[in-house]
């Protein structure tokens, strides 16, 4: 007899688009499939849309400045002020409805609620408390902290002072500090005693002390005590003013938003720059707001009295982007949840989606194969029925893990946003929009309404449908980056160079390059490949590692895998592969001769692995990207180099051994 379980997977594993939900489409933020045609025509007039979503204390009257390429402004004569569009705007009709709900990581601990009203209360008296210790308008003050409550907290003082705010993730070492702090020339520190992680107490203070101590200038410190007066560290903060203090001492007073100009900048936040110094990618307060609040509209969907789940640390811009500015902007509940989502096991993450009845959940795709890994019992054991739309974000999604999503997440009931952006491109870029246009696992979908996006040759001449190349950019929009800190040469060589006519006026002839590689299908839609310097030559063939990853994690029993280029005397390079098995599969050779024949099935022979290496977990970043760099050296018998921003460290042993011994 037929089983429906089967038939089902079955059906999914041959379906390749998806349509909307119908229940969703009806009442979706963005509907009319005509925006993309409107936007065409009535570019850049059609970025009104996005800044009409703020309340503005000066209304601009020039929408887009292309005069100096590619320096670009966006509403530049407008002023507003991103705190006030994030808090005070809200107070007369959500005052007492939640705007962030925090969930700490130890299940004992009592999870934090900020009602708008409550929100703006403590962002005011940390504002003051700011302005006391000498904080002025256009000091760049940095935020070191974890995901507690005080970080989006000191984020939005420092926006309503006019003071830039440059937010170090809390994973990052105390060299990762002093070199950021020493960059964006900034004298304000706020920190925190420590946090959770697994259970086990971490203490931060004492790695933001050591990174203070190779500051080369003078600085101030706030210290937020989030652990217990018994954490066991022995903090000594003589000389410091504890967070707790200071907005006890300036409890009730009010800062009137600082007006700022749209085009003042609002963060600096620093691109992981995994070789040579850390960009200080700069945001504006205007066009960065309008692109943070208009695509939460359109793609996230985000309506006042959702409850939104964004599950990336406020430390990436994703987190800046979709936690705090746009679904703040816009009035929702917002969740933070400080811990991991395997702590103290692996329901964690679905009962607290449960628990607060969270309407969309925004996560990457490392995330999705780690839950894919675990099984199906987690969520299955969890109602996941208030979801309505998911999204990921940070690299390529390969088909079978957009499934698993779609199914065991979302119920068939969700539509998926794949959404490709940057830290430089402020937000969403390439996505469907969720109520129009079918979905395409393992496709990002075509760029936003009123986003011009080509995939190109290496002398920048648009390549067909079905070939691969590099992505670019054509038109400025008023999220992008607008230059790097301190840096305007190098911002033109990372991102115009390579495609523009740099000695040119006109704004035509300007095309930014993200640096990723790309594919486009007959409809539009791009694929993109992952980074450009993720491409092997193997026997003067390109391949895009991440195609080939796409690959292998397709083949049943395989969770996750990175692909890197070993030297090959005969063909330049050769493809190994590093696999990480689904629970539940072993680790044998005919595993890996299915990994194999995957390959060849999906590319040709031409991509077939010279070598497969099962290891228990992957090298990543910080952010949970794969170092493959690091794969390379292991290949390659080299020096491993840098490891110190690995979140996973004691890995790089194991997987030697594994590799070494598969000879
Ligand atoms: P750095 O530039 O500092 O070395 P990074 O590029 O990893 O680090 P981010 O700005 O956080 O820092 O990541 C942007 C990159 O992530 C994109 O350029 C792209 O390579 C990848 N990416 C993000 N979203 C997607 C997506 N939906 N599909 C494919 N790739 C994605
Ligand atoms: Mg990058």
């Amino acid at each position: 007899m037929a089983d429906p379980d089967v038939d089902l997977e079955a059906r999914l594993a041959e379906q390749d688009s998806f349509e909307p939900p119908a229940d969703f489409v009806e009442q979706a933020n963005v509907t009319d499939p005509d925006i993309y045609d409107e936007f065409e025509t009535n570019w850049p007039d059609c970025w009104t849309q996005a800044a009409d979503l703020l309340d503005w204390d000066t209304e601009y009257t020039e929408i887009l400045d292309d005069s100096n390429p590619p320096f670009y402004e966006w509403f530049a004569d407008g002023e507003l002020n991103a705190s006030a569009n994030c808090l005070d705007r809200h107070l007369d009709e959500r005052g007492d409805e939640a705007a962030i709900e925090w969930v700490g990581e130890p299940t004992d601990e009592a999870n934090r609620t900020y009602t708008y009203q409550e929100l703006h209360d403590e962002v005011n008296a940390f504002a003051a408390a700011l302005r006391a210790q000498g904080v002025e308008e256009d000091d760049i003050v940095t935020l070191y902290m974890p995901m507690i409550p005080e970080l989006p907290i000191a984020m939005l003082a420092c926006a309503r002072i006019g003071a830039p705010h440059s937010v170090v993730f809390a994973g990052f070492s105390a060299d990762a500090l002093a070199t950021r702090m020493n960059s964006a020339d900034s004298e304000h520190l706020v920190t925190c005693d420590g946090y959770y992680r697994r259970g086990d107490p971490l203490n931060h203070f004492e790695k933001a002390t050591e990174g203070l101590a190779d500051v080369d200038h003078d600085t101030d410190t706030i210290v937020v005590n989030r652990l217990p007066d018994d954490d066991g560290f022995d903090h000594d903060l003589s000389g410091h003013d504890t967070y707790a203090d200071l907005v006890a001492a300036h409890d009730g007073e009010m800062v009137d938003p600082v007006s700022r100009s749209a085009e003042d900048m609002l963060f600096l936040m620093y691109t992981s720059g995994t070789t040579g110094q850390p960009k200080g990618v700069k945001h504006t307060t205007g066009g960065y707001l309008s692109w943070a609040s208009w695509t939460s509209h359109a793609v996230l969907d985000i309506k006042p009295e959702d409850t939104y789940f964004c599950a990336a640390d406020i430390g990436w811009i994703t987190g800046h982007s979709y936690i705090v500015y746009g679904p703040l902007a816009l009035g929702t509940t917002t969740m933070m949840y400080e811990g991991t989502p395997d702590y103290p096991d692996r329901h964690r993450l679905w009962e607290i989606i449960e628990e607060y009845e969270a309407n969309q959940l925004y996560t990457a795709p490392t995330a999705i194969r780690s839950f894919m890994k675990w099984g199906t019992e987690y969520p299955d054991a969890n109602d996941l029925s208030s979801l309505r739309l998911l999204g990921t974000v940070g690299e390529p999604i390969n088909p079978r893990a957009w499934k698993w999503y779609y199914k065991h997440i979302g119920d068939e009931s969700c539509p998926i946003v794949d959404t490709w952006w940057q830290t430089e491109t402020g937000g969403m870029m390439l996505t469907t929009l969720p109520a129009i246009g079918e979905m395409k696992p393992g496709s990002a979908g075509p760029p936003l309404p009123g986003v011009s996006a080509d995939i190109v040759d290496v002398r920048g001449s648009p390549v067909g449908a079905g070939e691969a190349g590099y992505l670019v950019v054509n038109k400025p929009w008023p999220g992008m980056l607008r230059t790097l800190y301190n840096n305007d040469d190098r911002f033109i060589n990372e991102y115009w160079r390579e495609y523009s006519q740099v000695d040119s006026n006109d704004s035509a002839d300007w095309v930014y390059f993200p640096e990723d590689g790309a594919k486009l299908d007959e409809d539009g839609y791009f694929t993109v490949l992952g980074r450009v310097d993720d491409v092997l030559n193997v026997s003067g063939h390109r391949l895009g590692t991440m195609e080939i990853e796409s690959a292998i994690v397709g083949v049943e029993g395989v969770a996750e895998a990175a692909v890197v280029g070993g030297d090959h005397e005969i063909k330049g390079e050769a493809v190994y592969a590093y696999v990480i098995t689904e629970d539940g599969y072993e680790e044998d050779e005919e595993l890996r001769e299915r990994v194999i024949e995957g390959v060849e099935d999906a590319i040709g022979p031409i991509a077939r692995p010279e070598k497969v290496v099962f290891t228990p977990e992957l090298p990543k970043t910080r952010s949970g990207k794969i170092m493959r760099r690091l794969l390379e050296n292991i290949a390659n018998d080299d020096e491993l180099g840098d490891t110190s921003t690995l979140r996973n460290p004691e890995i790089v042993d194991d997987i030697q051994t594994a590799a070494g011994g598969d000879d």
